[in-house]
């Protein structure tokens, strides 16, 4: 039976460093992004994919902020769904045509996503993401007084809105990916979805925060079953003592191993670590399965055994 995977991909597979950031330039790297991922179907895998936002929901928040006099700007929430509309697309495009070439005539489908989080999150004590605009301290402070903003201060560089990254408790649309999974690839939780808070009454309540799309991942891994969750970054593997001279990059990690070096602060914070957390989880919850992280331009030979950071139970 085919394996299924579920295929997170990082900031490098929907835009290029160090060029601008225009609609044109990011198809062209989807569009390599593409390649890569119709070679894996072509190997027979079974696939969902799984996308990042950071860069373009920031860049459609200051878009509306910039306009603020012409036209409201809309709530994070909706950023959100508007990056995952427009990244699906890409994805949808891109990837179609890159399965037509290998004779797959596979349907490719962007799902708006929600995914529920927990208003009791302790992530909402201590918000960390910043997210749009800089300001000025003065700017900052009507923002908080007028919208409730929370503002920081980043680095020396000016105020900016900070929200909350809670974890993934469920995916809203889990059923109709289910229902999709056998007929197509399914383009879902984008940005690690769309938060949303369930309400008393029934009623779910788009949030001002940012899921990590790693996390996100791995709840849809585990929701559909999946054989492997596949974290595709920039790096072959993670690393311990990483950019220092005597790094040492990782082939296999047990879930003992892995505690162990994000105990002693190994992976990077807000980068490597959620993406290990994520594979750790995955694994100790599927005894058996492995989660892999890698590069994108090696994600066939990770695959095989042949490469990437593997992370099983044991
Ligand atoms: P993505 O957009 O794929 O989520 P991130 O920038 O969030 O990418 O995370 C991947 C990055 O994490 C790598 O490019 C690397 O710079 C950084 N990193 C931090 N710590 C490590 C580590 N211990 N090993 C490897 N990479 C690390
Ligand atoms: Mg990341």
């Amino acid at each position: 039976m085919a394996e299924r995977i579920v295929i997170a991909l990082g900031g490098n597979a929907l835009q290029a460093k160090g060029r601008a950031p225009t609609a044109e330039n990011q198809l062209e790297v989807v569009r390599r992004t593409a390649e890569q991922i119709a070679e894996v179907s072509r190997r027979g895998y079974e696939m969902a994919i799984v996308h990042g936002n950071g860069p373009q929901v920031g860049q459609i928040l200051q878009a509306g902020e910039a306009a603020r006099e012409t036209v409201p700007p809309m709530p994070f929430d909706v950023c959100g769904a508007m990056s995952q509309g427009y990244i699906g697309y890409h994805i949808q495009q891109a990837l179609r045509y890159a399965l037509s070439v290998r004779g797959r005539n596979i349907p490719v489908v962007s799902l708006t996503t929600q995914v529920v989080v927990d208003r009791r999150d302790p992530a909402f004590g201590n918000p960390t993401k910043p997210i749009g605009s800089f300001y000025t301290a003065e700017e900052a402070q009507q923002l908080a007084q007028e919208k409730g903003y929370l503002m920081k201060e980043d680095a020396g560089r000016g105020w900016r809105r900070v929200v909350a990254s809670p974890r993934p408790q469920k995916i809203v649309e889990i059923g109709s990916i289910r229902l999709l999974w056998d007929q197509t690839i399914v383009i879902t939780c984008g940005g690690g979805g769309i938060p949303v808070a369930e309400n008393a009454d029934g009623t779910l309540e788009g949030i001002a925060a940012v899921i990590d799309k790693d996390y996100a991942a791995e709840l849809l891994a585990e929701e559909v079953n999946a054989d492997a969750l596949l974290i595709l970054t920039e790096v072959e593997k993670a690393a311990i003592r990483y950019n220092q001279p005597d790094q040492q990059d990782l082939d296999h990690l047990s879930l003992s191993e892995a505690a162990r070096y994000v105990e002693e602060g190994h992976f990077g914070a807000g980068s490597m670590q959620p993406k290990i957390e994520a594979a750790m989880r995955f694994a100790r919850n599927n005894p058996g399965r492995r989660a892999i992280i890698t590069s994108l331009d090696k994600c066939l030979e990770a695959l095989e055994g042949k490469t990437g950071t593997v992370v099983t139970f044991s």
